[in-house]
């Protein structure tokens, strides 16, 4: 008999993750936690319990009908988890996401453990926003500590006089600092841990982001041998010493003369490595329910090179849509069912897959063709 397994979140995440954990013979139901009613997750199977991600009494109600918890948003409620963790098994454990949670204790966890990321202080006023530009030089990133997602949460003072506003903004928020750094790329590193301590890294993928949220994804990545092992090797350290079990998606900046910082960890499957359920044999998907049940994890080299490409809303309307895609044996659309587009949600993703050896300039031109012909519009009534 399998497990019943708990998702607090039934987004696209979860609904990933519902479709891998119905071809695994280990999990014999999936319920998910998600406060809109026909949520992707359910849409594709999953039980709902309809509540807010931070309703304690709905996460009590999932934890007593699952024998394993996990999550696809890491904004979910790490206090109730921890009280909860001593009757179900919670991955990753509740410690871990409440250090993620706060993007403070997240940098500070990474320098306590030696890993190399952008100078940070917290702020408490504007005097110590002050000193610290003095001592850190502009521009600098002034960042809400939680709950910021896509760039929300982000002030980039280029100058001092810039300060007032920035704190404007984010009034009545705990907040930090950081060093602004001239990246050359973003790139990633999917990263599994099993509750044995196996670890398990997909190679690192090159990311490119428009106005903050994740348009492209190149796997593997466009980066030298030298990046590739640094990234790699960040990316395992940060698994061990997190003893998270699950998959993790790890961001990371490439300066031009191949500095390797980390700037954000996700404690949950990530939209960067979406591309492995084509390009590898184990899925990202896959890979977290392998460990979290304590399971083998499985290989995660890239077969095919890949190339995602995320479909976001459209600026110009909200509501029921359409979707016209170019269709070809390479290209993989998966949309996520959701009702309305918003502009700039991400209502599905695109793969292409290099499965014939056409390399990656074909793979380009592919993409730009199919940018110029992918069409999102208001459904008709
Ligand atoms: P975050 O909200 O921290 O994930 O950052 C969102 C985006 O802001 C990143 O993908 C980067 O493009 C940019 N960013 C964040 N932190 C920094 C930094 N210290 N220096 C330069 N760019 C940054």
């Amino acid at each position: 008999m399998g497990k019943v397994l708990g998702i607090i979140g039934g987004g696209q995440l979860g609904m990933m993750l519902t479709e891998a954990a119905q071809n695994l013979e280990a999990i014999s139901k999936i319920i998910v936690l998600d406060p809109t009613k026909n949520c992707p997750a359910a849409k594709v199977g999953a039980q709902q319990i309809i509540a807010d991600f931070k309703d304690e009494d709905a996460i009590r109600k999932l934890s007593e009908v699952s024998d394993i918890i996990t999550y696809e948003i890491e904004s979910g409620n790490s206090d109730v988890l921890k009280k909860l963790e001593v009757y179900t098994e919670i991955n990753p454990s509740p410690d871990t996401l409440r250090i993620i949670q706060d993007k403070l204790l997240k940098k500070q966890f990474l320098k306590d453990n030696d890993i190399a990321i952008a100078e940070f202080a917290k702020i408490e006023n504007k005097a110590e926003l002050n000193q610290m530009i003095d001592e850190m030089g502009l521009p600098v990133l002034l960042k809400t500590r939680r709950d910021a997602y896509d760039g929300r949460g982000n002030y980039k003072i280029n100058s001092k006089s810039e300060i007032d506003d920035a704190l404007d903004l984010f009034s009545g928020k705990a907040l930090m600092v950081e060093k602004f750094v001239k990246f050359e790329k973003e790139v990633s590193v999917i990263a599994a841990r099993n509750t044995k301590g196996e670890i398990a890294t997909y190679p690192v993928v090159e990311n490119i982001h428009e106005s903050n949220i994740l348009r492209t994804t190149i796997a593997p990545g466009r980066v030298s041998e030298n990046v590739k092992k640094q990234a790699e090797k960040i990316a395992e350290k940060t698994m061990e010493v997190l003893h998270g079990a699950g998959v993790f998606g790890i961001e990371m900046f490439v300066t031009q003369d191949e500095v390797v910082l980390i700037n954000e960890i996700a404690p949950r499957v990530h939209n960067s490595g979406h591309h492995t359920l084509q390009s590898c044999d184990t899925s990202q998907f896959e890979q977290h329910l392998r460990a979290i049940l304590g399971m083998n994890l499985g290989d995660s080299s890239i077969r095919y090179p890949t190339i995602m490409y995320n479909i976001l809303g459209p600026s110009t309307f909200q509501g029921e849509y359409n979707v016209l895609c170019k269709k070809s044996k390479n290209i993989h659309l998966k949309m996520y069912g959701k009702i309305e587009s918003k502009p700039q949600r991400k209502i599905g993703h695109v793969n292409i897959v290099d499965k014939e050896n056409l390399g990656m300039d074909e793979l380009f031109n592919q993409i730009e063709d199919l940018k110029k012909n992918l069409v999102v519009e208001p459904k008709q009534t």
